[in-house]
């Protein structure tokens, strides 16, 4: 029987920048792998060169385009019209993400997940990674649509139900992130105001890692996460740090990717591997 994977993401790139490694591992591995992207992105700083607003928005549908293809996998985009970060003056709009009713998404993945029928489904963290309010309505709406699906009760009308036998958040542990904020203190650098638009408060990024459950080896997925990530050339993917490092070197200094078990919830102290649940029978 083939396995599926559905990986629920808020904008295009974060199935690069984010889990790439386990999409492009798992689906080496014979694993049928969808990927959902929620909105459209328009509200990301482009590079030099890129437009912005709508036009940016249809250069990034192309963009993430590209990238399912490198992480050979189907790709559903929704695309609503994305939310700017904490503090961003659209924010106020009802329109974004963050604001409108969540029936109308909340219906997309309940059907998504009936029609596509994944053994496992990831998304965001509770913590949108770094606070992003599209990430952390991501989440919400992943943990919300897994239930309903399995629910034969709720959406009669978009299928059979159907529930993932797994629901996993992907994470970043805080540990690393603690020593990197000191050497910035140390360098009078301000921890609270990091990243290009020097919006990130880095002091926010994390989790503890006596959360985190499952460490996939994605050793071998660099080459094509770095391929993915630069597909991304509105949002500089391709460039700076990660851009220039050799996947080889990569697979050294970052060989895991890190989830959170959601669905069903871990025992105490459950360390494992793999995302799917073994073989039954
Ligand atoms: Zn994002």
């Amino acid at each position: 029987m083939t396995r599926r994977l559905l990986g629920v993401f808020a904008h295009p790139d974060d199935e690069s920048y984010g889990p790439a490694g386990t999409l492009a591992t798992s689906s080496a591995a014979g694993v049928d792998v969808h990927i959902a992207v929620m909105t459209d992105g328009a509200a990301g700083t482009p590079a030099a060169g890129f437009p912005e607003g709508a036009a940016l928005a249809e250069v990034r549908h192309r963009e993430l385009q590209a990238a399912a293809a490198v992480l050979n996998a189907t790709l559903h985009h929704f695309a609503y019209r994305d939310s700017g970060y904490t503090g961003d003056e659209r924010n106020g709009d009802p329109d974004v993400f963050m604001n409108i009713d969540p029936a109308e998404p909340m219906a997309d993945l309940v059907e998504l997940i009936r029609s596509v029928r994944p053994d496992v489904v990831i998304t965001h963290d509770e913590n949108g990674g770094y606070r992003h309010p599209d990430h952390i309505r991501c989440h919400q709406l992943v943990r919300a649509a897994f239930e309903a699906a399995g629910d034969p009760g709720r959406y009669r009308e978009l299928g059979p139900p159907f529930r993932p036998a797994r629901l996993y958040s992907e994470t970043t542990s805080n540990r690393w992130i603690k020593v990197f904020i000191r050497i910035l203190r140390l360098l009078r650098r301000d921890p609270t105001r990091f990243g290009v638009n020097k919006d990130v408060d880095l002091t926010h990024v994390g989790m503890d890692p006596a959360r985190i459950t499952t460490r996939i080896d994605v050793r071998r997925g660099w080459v094509l996460k770095k391929a993915a990530t630069a597909c991304h050339a509105s949002q500089r993917g391709g460039s700076g740090p990660l851009g220039r490092m050799p996947a080889r070197l990569l697979a050294v200094v970052s060989p895991r990717e890190l989830f959170i078990r959601e669905h069903p919830p871990p025992h105490p102290g459950l360390r494992e591997d793999g995302l799917f649940p073994p073989p039954s029978g």
